[in-house]
């Protein structure tokens, strides 16, 4: 019988002050098939051994830097089983390809890497390594999305005709990564985010959501992104029209300069007899309008709902689940994949959880609009 533990994590990224590493820690602690055991939070040594402290693991794991991590964790008995990558984008590639040569499976936040060429590499990596490889498109991990995605695999909608997706943020309204402001630092940085900005960020996670809610690919774009405040040398607000491969047209609008917006990420997917609607800040609530017959409103956790959005479903109705439980989906599906590629090498990640090829499709993405907005004209997938 495989045995029968935790599942050890090694992070890359998360030191203090940071967004989304510690969001990863909780996210994968929650369901209790992980356990956090040893870290490179920063590229600062003190402050990678502050964080460790932080976390409390054992001083000793909270290491100088990811090659110092998996050098040492490779000669221990109770190495990690996985690395978790929560860095700069520049970062991803390598963090990831250190990882899988030293035999780790990966857990890597989006966008997959820095650039286009890089994922192709990448997608090598992962290919010869044949060990998980998992990408952290958080939205997927939402029970009404898993909802929203089973409608539009069944006959509820009818054909699809019409994709409306935005992602409207307003962080970035003013220069705040001349203040020093952490997040926003990198992120103006093309050398460490590459050279998508609001569409690397944000763009990505509305191109993803298109895909997987609706089963069908995007074959064409005509996109114009723009750098709204002065100095500012990446893109920071997107419009977007698509066209996906079994007609129906699509507009997909992504800025980091709305201001007054938080995380406002809505898709809306129009059928020839029916349309779903899903905000990201109202998760807990699908709306379904018909031609002729009265809205419904659909509530994460009812049990009349598909199967697939039952299973990621953790508390009755009336509790509402969020950001981290939906991040936490996507781990306990790493775990179960992970646990069946131990038992089973040829064993595959689930079609829910994103991978590599919604990491490949992520970077086609970016560097399409960019083509895209450059030519002023559509481009082919
Ligand atoms: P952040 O700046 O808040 O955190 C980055 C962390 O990486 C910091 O702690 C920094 O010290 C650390 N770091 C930098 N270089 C390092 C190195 N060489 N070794 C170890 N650690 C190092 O950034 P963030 O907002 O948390 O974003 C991190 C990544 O997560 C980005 O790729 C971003 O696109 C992604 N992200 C994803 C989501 C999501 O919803 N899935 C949300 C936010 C961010």
């Amino acid at each position: 019988m495989a045995e029968l533990r935790k599942l050890r994590m090694g992070l890359v990224g998360g030191g203090p002050g940071a967004f989304i590493g510690p969001v990863h820690r909780i996210a994968a602690e929650l369901d209790g098939r992980i356990e956090m055991v040893a870290g490179a939070f920063s590229q600062s040594p003190e402050r990678s051994r502050a964080a460790g402290k932080a976390f409390r693991i054992d001083p000793e794991r909270a290491y100088a830097g990811y090659e110092e991590m998996l050098a040492a964790e490779k000669m221990r008995p109770d190495a990690i089983d996985f690395v978790v990558i929560a860095t700069p984008n520049f970062l991803h590639l390598p963090v990831a390809r250190a990882a899988l040569e030293s035999g780790f499976a990966v857990v890597s936040d989006k966008p997959a890497t820095a650039t286009y060429d890089e994922v192709l590499e990448l997608e090598k990596v992962v290919a010869g390594a044949g060990l998980p490889y998992a990408l952290t498109h958080t939205y997927a991990g939402y029970s009404l999305v898993r909802e929203a995605r089973a409608i539009c695999a069944s006959a509820e909608l009818g054909k699809i005709r019409k994709i409306a997706v935005e992602y409207l943020q307003g962080w970035l309204s003013h220069p705040i990564e001349n203040t020093g402001q952490k997040q926003a630092e990198w992120r103006s940085d093309p050398k460490r985010n590459g050279p998508g900005g609001c569409i690397g960020d944000i763009g990505t996670h509305a191109f993803h959501l298109v895909e997987y809610v609706t089963g069908l690919e995007v074959t064409s774009m005509n996109a114009a992104l723009r750098s709204v405040v002065p100095g500012r040398p990446l893109d920071d607000d997107c419009s977007a029209l698509l066209r996906l491969n079994n007609g129906a047209s699509g507009v997909l609008m992504a800025s980091q300069i709305a201001a007054g917006e938080g995380n406002g990420l809505r898709i809306r997917v129009y059928g020839e007899d029916a349309s779903l609607d899903w905000k990201q800040e109202d998760p807990n609530r699908l709306r379904i309008k018909r031609v002729d017959g009265p809205e419904e409103i659909r509530h994460a956790s009812g049990g009349y709902l598909s199967a697939d959005a039952r299973a990621v479903t953790r508390l009755p109705g009336g509790h509402p689940e969020g950001y981290l439980e939906a991040f936490a989906v996507l781990y306990r599906e790493f775990a179960d994949a992970f646990e069946a590629w131990r038992a089973d090498k040829s064993s595959k990640l689930p079609p829910t959880l994103p991978g590599i090829k919604a990491g490949v499709r992520g970077m086609r993405f970016i560097e399409r609009a960019i083509e895209s907005s450059k030519d002023e004209n559509w481009v082919q997938f």
